[in-house]
């Protein structure tokens, strides 16, 4: 079984991957993730993840048969062998489903909970907030996973296959093993030190004490016994079951080595919590675009009322036919002015009265875009509006800044022969989660508490994102399905990254539905990221270019990100094809398949 250790390929033959952009894609069948290439196009169905042994088990059920939602789940579940400090059963994230027979989007919100004992005091010590890094490596960030809920309820509603037989693929890969890359190597030294604080971690991640080899193969015999015992006893057991008081032991009592003087916090989360864990069904966000109708996730998630209110912001805008510096220019005021009232306006709907109707309101984008001048910029943080008053112009509220999140996560797009499409994204929050590995199975804990404010971002402002009993901390996640005026798929996409995420969908969509360009040259393009602060974020690609010396004189400031997300999409093309794209470079680059390439 050669595949299982043709994971992430060494940089020369990712450099080979991308040279090979626009041609015809290589064959990715099943069995054969002989490389990563950022593009595919053809018959059977698609896959699109950071990852080919991902992608290779994705394609795989589809070509047994199988449909979108069992494929993709396939692929989730390897991406937790493969990608482990970014997603896995320890975390949570949003599942969105288009089916082409009833031509309509579901989703499912798969997001982490708090413990029932939580209060707005969670992060607070003394009357302060606890220093961020601190409250990342501990038990008190750990919420109540939602992605093993998530597989359960999407292949119960949707799939056509059991959770046995699409776990078969990350459980053979888990126990065969991968072959370790650049990207896995540098993200295990990246976590390193907080890793070393926490034996099970260290001697799962720091084989032999040391850093992972390029080229080695990585085996996780750990996490294949626990895929095996989901297999077998189905996911209560990681909710009731033997799982369930593993998780709540590692949480309250965090397996930290003493000699290394860390303070690992416990949480303090309850085989009650667990068993009390539920994901939800729930309606999409829809923002209608030019003539399209753009899907993506309701609250608890801000990524579909940020999209969606962005879009319909620059509705009135000719971005096909504006200058580069135009069209940047209105992105930028455009992802500043939604942040502002993600900022004021969304956290879990459960315990907030979220105007998510009207955030997506055309009316109140309106009174929103006349913020927006050609020849100046929007001094950050700009004030919330409120939605539900719409009210010309009038920028003089209050204004909180945007809150922190981390960067880590990954997303995977589907599409299946029958025109059923996923696109999902899923988390154990930052790269590494919460550093703190279940003993004896194989899996990451993740931090996503920390999504929550630990106080209030402005004292003056009302803030939806305080921690709650079993509340959801509000996320950026933004899996999005694009569908034209037949409710037939256009495009699908989404992207790791924390807040980047809603800047990243944003620009990727806009990139390919107004500018023209290819899925894969939209997400290849270099990144601009602004959440209502003061400097935007530029990735090199612009950064250095003479478009930032346009764009500052005009008003904006800037700052250099390295790398901003790591986007996946599918497109649907005419006569049962689909395109399937990744990343070029960042993280590596991602894996394109599709089951019968097109000659
Ligand atoms: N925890 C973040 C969120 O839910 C995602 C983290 C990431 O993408 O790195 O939005």
């Amino acid at each position: 079984m050669r595949r299982l250790v043709a994971r992430k390929l060494s940089v020369l033959a990712v450099s080979a991957a991308v040279v090979s952009v626009g041609a015809a894609a290589p064959p990715a069948a099943a069995g054969k993730a002989t490389g990563k290439v950022p593009v595919a196009v053809g018959y059977g169905g698609a896959v699109a993840s950071v990852d080919a042994d991902a992608s290779a088990a994705g394609i795989e059920v589809l070509r047994k048969g199988g449909n979108a939602v069992d494929a993709a789940v396939a692929t989730a579940a390897a991406l937790g062998v493969t990608e482990p400090y970014s997603a896995g059963i320890g975390g949570g994230g949003y599942f969105v489903y288009y089916d082409a027979d009833s031509r309509t989007v579901r989703t499912i919100d798969g997001r982490e909970t708090a413990p029932l004992s939580a209060d707005p005091g969670l992060f607070l010590e003394n009357g302060a907030p606890i220093p961020f890094a601190e409250a990342v490596s501990s038990g008190l960030s750990v919420g109540t996973p939602g992605t093993p809920a998530t597989w359960q309820r999407a292949l119960d509603r949707w799939g056509s296959r059991s959770l046995k037989s699409v776990l078969k693929p990350a459980e053979r890969l888990a126990r065969e093993g991968f072959t370790v890359d650049e990207t896995f190597r540098a993200q295990t030294a990246a976590n390193e030190t907080r890793f070393r604080y926490f034996p099970d971690t260290a001697d799962l991640f720091l084989p032999g004490g040391r850093l992972p080899a390029v080229g080695s193969t990585f085996k996780n015999p750990d996490l294949a016994r626990t895929y095996a015992e989901i297999a077998r006893k189905g996911v209560d057991t990681l909710y009731r079951g033997r799982l369930a008081h593993d998780i709540v032991d590692t949480v309250n009592r965090p397996p930290v080595d003493p000699a290394s003087g860390w303070n690992a916090r416990p949480g303090d989360l309850t085989t009650r919590d667990l068993a009390a864990y539920r994901t939800k069904l729930q309606a999409p966000s829809k923002a209608s675009y030019r003539g399209y109708g753009v899907y993506s996730m309701a609250p608890s998630s801000s990524g579909g009322t940020t999209v969606g209110e962005a879009l319909n912001i620059l509705e009135h805008s000719d971005l096909s036919r504006a200058s580069e510096v135009r069209y940047l220019h209105r992105y930028i005021e455009a992802s500043r002015i939604a942040f502002a009232d993600r900022g004021r306006w969304v956290g879990d709907p459960a315990f907030e009265d979220v105007p998510t109707k009207e955030l997506l309101s055309q009316r109140y984008a309106d009174s929103r875009e006349c913020l927006i001048k050609d020849d100046a910029v929007l001094t950050s943080p700009v004030a919330p509006g409120d939605p539900r008053d719409p009210a010309g112009c009038d920028a003089r509220g209050t204004a909180a800044p945007t809150t922190y999140e981390g960067d880590s996560t990954t997303h995977l797009t589907v599409a299946d022969k029958w025109g059923n499409v996923v696109s999902y994204t899923l988390t154990i929050e930052q790269t590494g989660g919460s550093g703190i590995t279940v003993p004896g199975r194989g899996f990451l804990l993740n931090n996503e508490l920390t999504d929550f404010s630990f106080a209030p971002a402005s004292p003056d402002v009302h803030d939806p994102n305080l921690p709650g009993p079993g509340k959801r901390p509000r996320s950026s996640m933004s899996p999005t399905i694009v569908l034209d005026r037949h409710d037939k798929p256009v495009v699908a996409l989404g992207s790791p990254g924390g807040a980047t995420i809603i800047t990243t969908v944003l620009q990727t969509l806009t990139g390919h539905l107004d500018r023209g360009l290819p899925l894969v040259d939209a997400i290849a393009a270099p990144r601009a990221s602004q959440r209502n602060q003061t400097t935007t974020e530029l990735e090199p690609g612009l950064y250095d270019s003479p478009l930032r010396t346009k764009l500052e004189a005009i008003g904006h400031g800037f700052r250099l990100n390295p790398e901003i997300g790591a986007a996946t999409g599918v497109q649907r093309l005419p006569g049962g094809k689909w395109l399937a794209a990744a990343e070029k470079e960042r993280r590596g680059g991602g894996s394109a398949m599709v089951v019968r390439p097109a000659r």
